[in-house]
């Protein structure tokens, strides 16, 4: 099937207690990661590209690359969306430009202008059939060239949503809840430690995210910086010549807990990242003599495709959904 932009996802998402992974892509690999994990277990799938991305790998070729996975995988439906769009021109482009969904991120705007730009972004858009996400707070941590200092996040203010998504007119909405981007979501002094001496986060706001849902029944909610920071991988990259100390992310059983709730798209991206660097770095360690890329990333995207899967299976619930999305 061809591309498809998200209403219907989230429509069955919402009604299901499920969510959409959205997956940032940034190269072949990745791609093919993500999309055979999802034709294998029948899961829907948001492949999202950034603005970085887009600078990195070149906005026809990351079309390309999902065009053919779509021709690849013709079992379950996918979404072309823009992470972070930071501009109308750039909506523009990407819509223009064979995107079926943009996010228009007008969060670090007043409250006026942030509608002003979502809603011009919201008409291009709906007359092109494609989706739109906005949102409102923001979160820390540093994505591309998202980037928040800790102390300058703030949460989303409930009283805000409903004015905001009725002026605009948005398909759903990122929220605030304490998730933030990277590999360092959280220092170790927010953390408290369990019996295993494991680091364990501060838990996410589910109150605001109620709040939320009870003046927006029915609408879709979005979570950014939804890495769990899988620690067998901060553990490969750390013991093969890296050097990430207290990288820490949000545990799965509370995204699985917001994927139950209004939780319709949940955003992965550090976590393909260190599967990636993670296999890449033990693989050189281990064969120092190699230098055939296809050797060390063939390893790398089997285990994004494992990683994947598991979200898919144990913390989304989306796996078995893609008939139901179509
Ligand atoms: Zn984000």
């Amino acid at each position: 099937m061809a591309l498809v932009n998200s209403k219907k996802m989230f429509e069955m998402a919402y009604k299901g207690g499920y969510a959409i992974g959205a997956f940032n892509v940034n190269n072949m690999e990745i791609v093919q990661g993500i999309t055979e994990a999802c034709q294998e277990v029948k899961a829907p799938v948001i492949l999202q590209v950034s603005k970085g991305a887009r600078a990195y790998a070149n906005h026809t070729y990351l079309v390309k690359l999902v065009e053919a996975a779509v021709k690849e995988c013709p079992d379950i439906p996918i979404v072309l969306h823009l992470d972070h769009g930071p501009d109308f021109e750039t909506c523009k482009a990407c819509i223009d430009g064979g995107f079926t969904s943009v996010m228009i991120d007008g969060s670090h705007l007043p409250f006026e202008e942030n509608i002003a730009l979502t809603k011009k972004v919201v008409d291009y858009a709906h007359a092109h059939g494609v989706t739109v996400e906005g949102e409102l707070g923001t979160l820390a941590g540093i994505e591309d060239e998202v980037c928040v200092e800790a102390g300058n996040e703030s949460y989303t203010k409930p009283e805000e949503v409903i004015e905001f998504v009725t002026r605009t007119g948005v398909d759903s909405l990122a929220i605030a809840i304490g998730t933030s981007h990277g590999a360092y979501k959280f220092t170790p002094e927010q953390c408290t430690v369990n019996e295993e001496g494991i680091l364990v986060p501060p838990a996410l706001r589910f109150d605001i995210l109620e709040e939320v849902s009870k003046k927006l029944p029915g609408f879709p909610i979005v979570l950014h910086g939804s890495s769990s920071v899988p620690q067998e991988y901060v553990k490969m990259v750390n013991e093969n010549g890296g050097k990430m100390p207290n990288a820490i992310g949000v545990p799965e059983s509370q995204l699985r807990k917001a994927a139950e709730l209004s939780v319709c798209k949940i955003n992965i991206d550090s976590d393909l990242r260190l599967a990636l660097t993670g296999t890449v770095r033990k693989f050189f360690n281990d064969h120092p003599e190699k230098f055939d890329p296809r050797e060390y990333l063939k390893p790398a995207r089997a285990n994004i495709k494992e990683l994947v899967k598991h979200k898919l299976e144990n913390v989304l619930g989306c796996a078995g959904k893609a008939d139901e999305c179509k």
